[in-house]
């Protein structure tokens, strides 16, 4: 068995130790005489599965009891419209725009109702975070949006950026829930749940395959839509059936139920976030230390410890970079065809190792 260096964006590298786990029990789970996904969803069978996978979930990130969390579907692009459906009804909402993801999540959330950009660095080609404490948050808004960490252009919001802004919010928006798409950037570090009235991801980052979005929603925003949406899309409706209101992606949660068992063994979240750091440490410096031949654009502050953009001096050489990094084992490495240039996905399935012989790579590339 030959494993590449695997750098993809999404859907990622997942651990191998989880891919070994599924293929053991692919023709038998657990003595059932079957896979896992040939049973019902409502079967003992699968009930442990989806309960554990959420009995680990919030462990990992500490999930008080006064949120729900939810498996559903229709990735986090379908949140960008859900979100507003749900908690919008008749005011406006807030969007800070830090790159594609939350503007395509604002120009969504505009076709449902009234939704403001609050913030937006597209002036500086996405490439810094705004300055939290001069923005004037509408105190009446039904939530402030934001992205924590914009997957294309490499900008994440880090615990001192997020504890300032939830501190700009709360001074002059006290009320207004904070809603984040944390899709690249969830289980990569601790995080402070109770800052967030909602929070969704796609899983085909850093939680396991695609197919399944997690939704983790606090109890006092389930009801504000009321009767007047689709049972599916509601909060409400999901919630209380168990995001089983029909048949929910059944594999794609027993895989991410073993990623969550995976990070747990790996120590948590403030383990997995040290080797994360290290990684992203090692990659900067090897883009930094290059004399300019690898180029990262982003501010220092807000430089993503997931994803890593970065050009070459010309079109040529970047063709010759992808050529010859998967010849040598590298895949993923392609820029996002909105940037262009090269990006590492580092997602936590990635590990040291990888990083380093990519870190070892670019140095000799460059000569
Ligand atoms: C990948 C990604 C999305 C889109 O996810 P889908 O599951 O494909 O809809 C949205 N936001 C962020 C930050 C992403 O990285």
């Amino acid at each position: 068995m030959t494993r590449a260096w695997n750098f993809s964006a999404g859907p990622a590298a997942i651990p191998l130790e989880v891919l070994q786990q599924v293929e053991k029990e692919l023709f038998d789970w657990h003595g059932i005489g079957a896979s896992i996904m040939e049973v019902s969803h409502r079967g003992k069978a699968f009930v442990s599965v989806i309960e554990a996978a959420e009995a680990d979930l919030r462990e990992l990130l500490a999930i008080p009891d006064n949120y729900r969390v939810l498996f559903l579907q229709g990735g986090a692009s379908l949140q960008f419209a859900q979100v507003p459906m749900n908690l919008s009804v008749g005011k406006s909402a807030d969007y800070l725009v830090t790159g594609s993801w939350s503007k395509k999540a604002h120009k969504e959330a505009a076709r449902i109702g009234a939704a403001r950009i609050v913030a937006t660095t597209e002036g500086s080609k996405f490439t810094r975070l705004p300055d939290f404490e001069r923005l004037a948050f509408d105190e009446n808004a039904a939530y402030v949006h934001l992205c924590t960490n914009e997957t294309i252009h490499g900008v994440e919001v880090h615990e001192e950026s997020e504890a300032r802004l939830f501190e700009a919010i709360s001074s002059v928006a006290p009320d207004v829930p904070l809603v984040a798409d944390m899709s690249s950037n969830i289980l990569s570090r601790p995080l402070d749940v109770r800052r967030y009235g909602l929070i969704y991801a796609g899983a085909q980052k850093n939680i396991g395959p695609s197919g399944v979005t997690l939704v983790i929603v606090r109890n006092d925003l389930l009801d504000r839509a009321g009767e007047n949406i689709s049972a599916q899309l509601s909060y409400r409706e999901q919630a209380d059936n168990g995001s089983m209101l029909n048949t929910p992606p059944t594999f794609a949660i027993h895989v991410a139920g073993l990623v969550f068992k995976w990070l747990k063994a790996q120590g948590g979240l403030d383990a997995i976030a040290a080797v994360n750091r290290e990684k992203a440490r090692q990659l900067y410096e090897a883009i930094d230390n290059s004399g300019g031949f690898y180029r990262n654009p982003v501010d220092i502050v807000c430089r993503s410890v997931m994803n890593i953009p970065f050009s070459l001096p010309t079109p040529e050489l970047e063709a010759q970079f992808v050529k010859e990094s998967e010849a040598a084992g590298f895949i993923g490495l392609k820029g996002h065809k909105s940037v262009g240039g090269m990006r590492a996905s580092i997602y936590n399935a990635v590990s040291l190792e990888a990083v380093e012989a990519l870190a070892g790579f670019m140095k000799e590339f460059c000569g």
